[in-house]
This record gives C-alpha cells, sequence and structure tokens, in this order.
C-alpha cells in the first residue's frame, strides 16, 4: 500500500533498524522502544490488522512466531523471558495500520496492561 509506513520500511524506501528480513518478513527496532529489547516484526505483504487474518495469510503469522523465538536468543532474551504483542484496532492501541508484532523483552513486564 503506497501509503503505509510498513510498507515503506519493507521496501526500504525509509530506513529501519533491521534485525531480521527474509523473503516474507521483516524485523526492525522499534523507533520508541518500551523495554529494552523491542522489536517488530511484520509481514511484507500489507495485511491491515488481526482482523484481516484469514485461511489465505494465516501461515504468515506461525512464520512469524516461529522467527520471533529466533530473535529472541540472538537478543539474549529468550531464557529471561518476552512478550509477542498484536495491538488490533483503536481500543486495541494500533497506530499503525499495517499488522505487526511487538516483541518485547529485557526486563519484567507489568500485567495487566493499561
Ligand atoms: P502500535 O501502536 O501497536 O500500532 O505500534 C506501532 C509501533 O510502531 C509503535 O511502537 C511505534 O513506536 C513504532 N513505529 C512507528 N514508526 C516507526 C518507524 N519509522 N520505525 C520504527 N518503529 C516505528
Ligand atoms: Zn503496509
Amino acid at each position: 500500500m503506497s501509503d503505509c509506513i510498513f510498507c515503506k520500511i519493507a521496501a526500504k524506501e525509509i530506513p529501519s533498524s533491521i534485525v531480521y528480513e527474509d523473503d516474507r518478513i521483516l524485523a526492525f527496532k522499534d523507533i520508541n522502544p518500551a523495554a529494552p529489547v523491542h522489536i517488530l516484526v511484520i509481514p511484507r505483504q500489507h495485511i491491515s490488522s488481526a482482523m484481516e487474518i484469514d485461511e489465505s495469510n494465516a501461515d504468515i503469522v506461525s512464520h512469524i512466531f516461529k522467527i520471533c523465538k529466533k530473535i529472541a536468543g540472538d537478543m539474549g532474551i529468550a531464557e529471561t523471558g518476552f512478550r509477542i504483542v498484536n495491538n488490533c484496532g483503536h481500543d486495541g492501541g494500533q497506530t499503525v495500520g499495517h499488522i505487526h508484532f511487538h516483541l518485547l523483552g529485557g526486563r519484567a513486564l507489568s500485567w495487566p496492561p493499561g
């Protein structure tokens, strides 16, 4: 999608600090980190939100989770623990309309979320 910031990051039209990429997904550091480790993992394909996941594209979610596990190992937070978050829609706190998964760790995270 031409006006989507995360599509532009995937196309490298906007710079980002990439920690992992393959033919289907990209992972990069969040510009405003909420934890010592804060990575965003996105599909290259524009999917607006979790509400657009269906049989045709659901495989990308399992791939993203597998890569989150790998990144957690690379970042040294596999043993201490981490959180994978998807914010969906207004009340979920989604601010970018391209599905993304936050990988957060490096400190003890509180629960429940605000
Ligand atoms: P959400 O509120 O779940 O939609 O998360 C969007 C996230 O994208 C926020 O944590 C932002 O800090 C992050 N973000 C926005 N623009 C950029 C960017 N250009 N590079 C890296 N992270 C970004
Ligand atoms: Zn997009």
